[in-house]
Order: structure tokens, then sequence, then C-alpha cells
């Protein structure tokens, strides 16, 4: 950006910077925002008719990554996670390991050693509910190292838990497996294949939009749903 600039290139409005009323350059990120978004885009903005734009195209941004996201764990279950080695009729390349880890809430264990017994009762659904979300969490890790590594499938996955934390009873749940990338997909069916190409792009889209520093970013809840 060109520090001798004495007007905004977009709205022609005269740069100047005083106690009261100063009309400076936009910095960088918030221009790259902007631009990844507006029909014509310009090299720079300045605070009058910047900060409008960002504000409106941030939010676009924060929408867009949010509906990607949420998207992207929709369709996350159609990558295969499998335990054996060598599937039947998949042809592929290996690509590399993948791995997940979870931990648990406290207390699960106690929860789970006093109701033991109890194996239809809420204690124990409580327990599962959590296990199941700890699974799900590491599934999804494997997933996407195997999308970010170009692959398409997980072999060989190994599931372990161990207790961690001491007397809080805390459990971690750990993953493992090899990413590989199937190239007859379309032994999984049309529709998985389908979704797996979707999710690839969704995933290349999102990574894209993730290099964009929003400053003002919220948390932004995803559910993780497992099929
Ligand atoms: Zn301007």
């Amino acid at each position: 950006m060109s520090t001798e600039l004495t007007e905004c290139p977009h709205c022609k409005t005269n740069l100047k910077s005083g106690l009261f009323s100063s009309v400076t350059l936009l910095d960088n990120n918030k221009v790259k925002i902007i631009n990844e978004f507006i029909e014509s885009p310009f090299d720079t903005y300045c605070t009058k008719c910047g900060n409008e734009l960002y504000s409106k195209y941030s939010k676009i941004l924060m929408e867009e990554k949010q509906n990607l996201t949420q998207e992207f764990y929709n369709l996350i279950y159609s990558i295969p996670v499998i335990s054996i080695h060598t599937p039947y009729n998949w042809e592929y390349e290996i690509l590399e390991m993948v791995t997940g880890q979870s931990t648990t809430g406290t207390g699960v264990l106690s929860e789970f050693t006093s109701s033991f017994t109890d194996l239809f009762g809420v204690q124990s659904k409580r327990y599962n509910q959590k296990l199941k979300f700890g699974e799900n969490m590491c599934l999804a890790q494997l997933r996407k190292q195997t999308l970010d590594l170009g692959g398409n499938a997980v072999i060989g996955t190994d599931i372990d838990y161990s207790e961690v934390g001491g007397q809080k009873g805390m459990l971690m749940v750990c993953m493992g497996g090899t990413a590989i990338n199937i190239t007859n997909i379309e032994v999984l069916g049309k529709d998985r294949a389908d979704n797996i190409a979707k999710i690839k792009e969704l995933n290349k889209r999102i990574d894209e939009l993730n290099e964009y520093d929003l400053n003002d970013e919220n948390e932004t809840v995803i559910i993780i749903s497992h099929k």
C-alpha cells in the first residue's frame, strides 16, 4: 500500500489526520476481506467508505463460513473410516497416518463404575453419550486430516480409551488410522462419491475463508452428526 496517496482511490475523499476528524486508509486485512466479495475491487479504501463495506462483507464472510462449516459436518460421515486393512475391491494409494484425540469431561468414570450394572439406566445413557461425543470428535479429526492430505478414506483404524486426570475420572479417546486415496471412488456408490466430491470442495473453500482474520469473530456452534 502506498503512503503517498492523498485521496481514497474508491470514494475520492481527501485523506487527513486530525484530532477531531481524520480519514485514513484501512488496514490490509480489512481491504482483503472487502475485495473477496465486492464486485469491482479497489487497491484500498479509506475509513469513511471502507468501514461500512468492511462490516457488510465481514458479516457475509462469517455467515458463509458458518454455513459451509455446518454443511461440512453434515457430510463428513461420507468419508469411510474402517478398521480393516485391505478393503475388498478398493483401489487406492496410501497417504499418511492420521490421528484424533478427545478428552471427555470430568466424572465420567465414576459415573460409569457406579452404574455398571445399570445398562439401560439414565447414568449409563449419559456415559454413553459422552463417549459417543468423544468418538465422533476423533472421527471428525481423522476425516479432516485425510481431506487435507488429499485423501478420501481411512483404513486400519484403531480406537483406544484411557483414563486421564487421576481422581477426576476423565476419559481420553484416541484413534489412529491410515489415510488413503481411493482411485475407483465409484466403488462406494454414487451418492457417497458425490458427497465426497462436495466435501472436498467445502474443505477447500473453508480453508480459503479461514485465511481471513476476522477480529470480531463469534464462536460458531457446529453440530457433528453421525450416521
Ligand atoms: Zn474512501
